[in-house]
């Protein structure tokens, strides 16, 4: 789904390399925290993967496109597949909450009857519903980062990205957009969240990939922050850790939840147990099982043909990579 092949990145002018030598891949499915200490490399990965910078030597492949391949007119479409959340939000200030939500589709050309369903949904999944016709600054920041994650999602992207989303905001409200991120991704959306804040990744219990200096010293499933010691803290550590628990918590329910929907996923009728019963002595047949899609065991590359729809209605309306730059994430 994300691939990094022996990614460096060097700016212009700089003498250290951003990144050197990264390489890792992130399968369909996956929250991955990239965690490292500020100027370690994180919001470069994310803008690679974006296509907002290229690496220096190395190949980044998202959705089982090498990004070289994508021409520059093509990118915005690309990006349209990943759904991006910053650390200051990123709204538009004079747009309501629904049409902050709603631009992002009325740029890419969505029928308004998809509209009128998705962007509702979309706030009812984080929890805005009522506050349609609020703008950013009657919002309190907890809700304006629902807002941008409302927007993320709203066209269902296969890949959501999120550069510090909890920097600005308090410990109990990062627990909320944790929560928020945990359950996107319990749906199937792979989830890649650039993070300082240890705490949170030392409990989640999730795959930790940690840059230090650019380099990547460690790709662990399931792993903690690591060695804190150097991480500045701006809270009380005492907040931090209730928050983190809390947050564990609520991301371990949602778990709980999904891995008791794998395992049983209909309750199955009566004949159908029997007749699985009688088939696990013989020779595994491929059965037809929708709930097992939620994790498969492979890491399929595929182009969404929503991508390619997309594409034809985008040129079709003439849109231009002008269009995308308000949209689309911004360095
Ligand atoms: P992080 O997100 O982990 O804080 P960044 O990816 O932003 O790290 O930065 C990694 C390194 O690359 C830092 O040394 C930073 O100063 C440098 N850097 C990032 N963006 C640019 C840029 N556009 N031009 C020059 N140097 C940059
Ligand atoms: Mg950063």
């Amino acid at each position: 789904m994300i691939r990094f092949e022996n990614v460096t990145k060097r700016y212009r002018g700089t003498k250290r390399p951003a990144l050197s030598g990264v390489d890792f891949e992130v399968q369909r499915g996956e929250f991955v925290f990239l965690v490292g200490a500020s100027g370690s490399g994180k919001s470069s990965c994310l803008q690679l993967i974006l296509r907002e910078e290229s690496p220096t030597s190395g190949r980044v492949a998202v959705l089982g496109r090498d990004l070289r391949s994508i021409a520059n007119r093509k990118v915005p479409y690309f990006r349209r597949s990943i759904g991006s959340v910053f650390q200051d939000f990123r709204l538009l200030p004079s747009k309501t909450v629904y049409q902050n939500v709603a631009f992002t589709l009325q740029v890419t050309g969505a029928s308004r009857g998809f509209i009128q369903q998705a962007v509702p949904e979309a706030l009812a999944l984080v929890g805005l519903s009522g506050k349609e016709k609020r703008l950013p600054h009657e919002l309190s920041g907890g809700e304006q980062q629902r807002v941008a994650i409302a927007r993320a999602i709203v066209n269902r992207p296969q890949i959501v990205l999120a550069d510090e989303p909890t920097g600005n905001l308090d410990p109990g409200t990062s627990v909320d957009i944790m929560q928020l991120l945990a359950r996107i991704n319990a749906g199937g959306t792979t989830v890649l969240m650039a993070t300082h804040e240890a705490a949170f990744v030392d409990q989640m219990q999730r795959r930790v990939i940690e840059l230090r200096d650019g380099e990547m010293v460690r790709d662990e499933v399931g792993g903690g922050y690591g060695d804190t010691s150097n991480v500045p803290r701006l809270e009380p550590e005492a907040i931090r850790g209730a928050a983190a628990t809390a947050a564990l918590q609520t991301v371990r329910e949602v778990h709980r939840q999904t891995e008791a929907a794998i395992a049983d996923p209909v309750p199955a009728p009566a004949e159908d147990r029997v007749l699985a019963q009688t088939q696990t002595a013989a020779p595994q047949q491929p059965t037809v099982k929708p709930a097992d899609d939620v994790r498969p065991a492979t890491h399929p590359i595929t182009i969404p043909a929503v991508d390619l729809a997309e594409l034809g209605v985008a040129d079709r309306l003439g849109l231009d990579t002008g269009d995308d730059e308000e949209v689309g994430p911004v360095s």
